[in-house]
């Protein structure tokens, strides 16, 4: 594994200086990432705040280092290699209730987990984002990605989100400026060149009856179709006028395993770490779903998650090791 020069000889060193033992070295991203896959990082920090968000990654940009922003791990696979650079892991949680205003609003910050946040909205009687109490990740990640369910998103109801920009500081983009998308925006669209600090939704007042009812249906549909187990949710978007899932276990790719990585039984879509994965074993079940289903079907299936360093090694090794 080697890294650029200037990031062993010369960042590293830096930063060591700079955060001491709040810098991590060698870090095992298989840790932070809810497939549980994942290689080393060089190095990784924990922002506890927005404004220490800030902080490290002006100073990153500044020296020009490579950097990508983690919070729940719910839809990257880092490869084998891992990344070279530094990963921040996004803990900036806070979140805030307003009620006072005519139209009501809850803002958190970007590393703020969304279910959680949505559920808080619906305890004080909020309505609209029901179906986030559901899906795994943080605030951020859903701005980033337009994280949905049943029938609904994140652009739905996002108001504004605070931006850092590398030359320009902190801005507030209106929701029409992230170009929303299904299960993509601006951001996706340009990983890495800003990142959000936080993030304001603007609700309804609802009756808290239909509130929890909406919640609890939500996730007695979310156990019923979709597997336990570590995943990363849907590993592709569904093509239009179909489903990802459908195509998948059409082409019988149901139960197909690749070393530790499978195909769910229950939800083709959903490829599940049963046996110590690594991200060869995903890297190679995924190939396989996107050249089966488009000789079967002629649809390109495209990637929900997104791949993060190099799979061009480890790739060739794995693909022998089919079951
Ligand atoms: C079991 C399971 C079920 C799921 N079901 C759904 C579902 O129903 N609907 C759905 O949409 N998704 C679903 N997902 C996928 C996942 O929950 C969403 O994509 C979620 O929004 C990811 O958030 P995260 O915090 O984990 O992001 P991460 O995986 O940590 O990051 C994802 C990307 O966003 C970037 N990013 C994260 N935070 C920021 C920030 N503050 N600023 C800039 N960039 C940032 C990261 O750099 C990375 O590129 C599911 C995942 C699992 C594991």
């Amino acid at each position: 594994m080697t890294q650029p020069t200037d990031l062993s000889s010369s960042i590293i060193p830096t930063l060591r200086e700079k955060y001491g033992e709040l810098l991590q070295e060698n870090v095992v991203l298989a840790n932070y990432t809810t497939a549980k896959v994942g290689g080393p990082a060089d190095a990784l920090i924990v922002a506890s705040s927005s404004q220490e968000l800030e902080d490290i990654f002006t100073t990153l940009w500044k020296l020009n280092c490579p950097v990508r922003l983690l919070a729940s791990g719910a839809n990257v696979l880092f490869s084998d290699a891992g990344f070279r650079g530094v990963v921040v892991l996004n803990h900036a949680r806070n979140v805030k209730i307003d009620l006072h205003h005519e139209t009501p609003s809850v803002w958190a910050e970007s590393g703020a987990n969304l279910a959680s946040m949505a559920r808080q909205a619906g305890l004080r009687n909020l309505t609209g984002m029901e179906w986030a109490t559901t899906v795994p990740g943080s605030v951020g990640g859903a701005v980033y990605g337009n994280a949905g369910a049943f029938g609904s998103n994140t652009a739905a109801s996002l108001k504004v989100a605070e931006i850092l920009h590398p030359t320009e500081g902190k801005q507030e983009w209106p929701v029409e400026k992230l170009e929303y998308g299904y299960r993509t925006s601006w951001l996706k669209r340009n990983p890495g060149k800003v990142i959000i600090l936080s993030a304001r939704f603007e609700l309804s007042s609802g009756q808290p009856e239909a509130i929890q009812a909406k919640m609890s249906e939500f996730s007695a549909r979310r156990r019923e179709t979709q597997p336990q187990g570590a995943s990363m949710g849907s590993t592709f978007k569904n093509p239009e006028g179909d489903y990802a899932a459908r195509l998948i276990e059409a082409a019988g790719l149901k139960g197909t395993r690749v070393g530790g990585a499978q195909i769910s039984e229950k939800h083709a879509n959903f490829f599940i770490n049963v046996n110590n994965a690594t991200a060869s074993d995903y890297y190679s079940l995924i190939q396989l779903a996107k050249s089966r289903v488009s000789e079967a079907f002629g649809v390109s299936l495209e990637l929900e998650i997104e791949l993060v360093g190099d799979f061009s090694v480890g790739s060739q090794k794995s693909s022998g090791n089919r079951e």
